[in-house]
């Protein structure tokens, strides 16, 4: 088989979804890729891939228009080997439609891709498995388990390309695009984090069980419009799902700002964690790894800390 790999990225209102460079790096490192970006204002998600590809395609279609844009591209993926999008929302929605329109395999949930085979996380990250379709295929790759070396920021080559858009095929009709609900939002897209570990369960019982400290962990998180995560230790203990896991073997985040509470910072935990550009941390060891990388460290009860944020930010509706 002829490598040919192509990299569909769709863009609403020149917003790349998370995981695009990863998904364009992926493309590039199986041979002579295409890369081409698919939506609405595409100039300003063109210039966010500086330094990861140095030439990509932009094909203006509008609004987010998943049946119609799969249509649109069938004749475009036609000879790829590999067609790879995000495993984003928008990414997953289009990557299922598109594989339909060519007849292909889809390869979900992604974490390595060749042009014979893919690895695949299932079961919330705990379970990896090969897959090898028997021929070209379509994938969607999970965000932030990759990552991306970006090589020096050159301006991105551009051209656009036309496609013929069918208004004739149906599209569910968008009511309302809400912002992102902090408490309930895929880590790997959460622009700030709380995180709890095994610090919060020191000393509970019955009179302070650890599911109203991380219900309040949570409840501060939706103050600041973070969303809540959690060490191993304590998904393990099923105080928390393990989709809040961070980590390793748990979800690879990379949030601007992120708030440690009762964590020591293990690698398994912290090599998930991408590169936040504010890190604070409070807890009982000044020496552990987590308060080395912080930003602010606090040396205090993790508890007691979040009792007094609760008070500050009037989160009272504890469980
Ligand atoms: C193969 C493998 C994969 C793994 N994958 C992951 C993963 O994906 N994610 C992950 O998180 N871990 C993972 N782990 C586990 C990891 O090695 C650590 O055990 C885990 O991250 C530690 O979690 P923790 O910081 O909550 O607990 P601990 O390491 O026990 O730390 C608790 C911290 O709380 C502090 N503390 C105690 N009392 C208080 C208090 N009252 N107030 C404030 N602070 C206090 C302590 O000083 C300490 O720093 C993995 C391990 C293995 C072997």
């Amino acid at each position: 088989m002829s490598a040919h790999p192509i990299a569909v990225v769709p863009v609403r209102a020149g917003v790349l979804p998370a995981g695009s460079a990863e998904v364009v790096a992926e493309a590039l490192s199986l041979g002579d890729a295409t890369v081409l970006l698919i939506g609405s204002q595409l100039g300003s998600a063109a210039a966010e891939l500086a330094g990861v590809a140095s030439g990509v395609q932009l094909a203006e279609v509008g609004d987010f228009a998943p049946a119609r844009w799969a249509a649109a591209l069938t004749n475009v993926v036609a000879d790829a080997s590999v067609v790879l999008l995000p495993a984003s929302p928008d990414g997953r929605d289009l990557a299922a439609r598109l594989a339909a329109a060519v007849g292909r395999p889809l390869v979900a949930n992604a974490m390595e891709i060749s042009e014979d085979h893919a690895i695949v996380v299932s079961h919330g990250g705990r379970v990896q498995h090969e897959v090898r379709p028997s021929g070209p295929f379509v994938a969607t790759l999970q965000p932030g388990g990759r990552g991306v070396e970006r090589g020096p920021a050159e301006v991105v080559g551009a051209a656009n390309v036309h496609l013929p858009i069918d208004d004739g095929i149906a599209d569910p009709e968008v009511a309302e695009v809400e912002p992102p609900d902090a408490t309930t939002m895929d880590l790997a897209e959460s622009p700030r984090i709380v995180g709890g570990g095994a610090g919060l369960m020191v000393g509970a019982g019955a009179d302070d069980p650890v599911d109203r400290r991380f219900t309040q962990l949570t409840a501060i998180g939706e103050a600041i419009g973070a969303s809540m995560g959690a060490t191993r230790v304590v998904t393990d203990a099923g105080w928390v799902s393990h989709d809040r896991q961070i980590g390793t073997t748990g979800v690879v985040v990379d949030p601007d700002l992120y708030l440690a509470f009762g964590i020591s910072g293990a690698v398994q935990h912290t090599a998930g964690l991408g590169h936040p550009e504010h890190i604070i941390s409070v807890n009982t060891d000044p020496h552990c790894p987590m308060m080395a990388m912080a930003d602010l460290a606090v040396v205090a009860d993790a508890n007691a800390t979040l009792d007094e944020l609760a008070k500050l930010l009037g989160v009272t509706s504890l469980a």
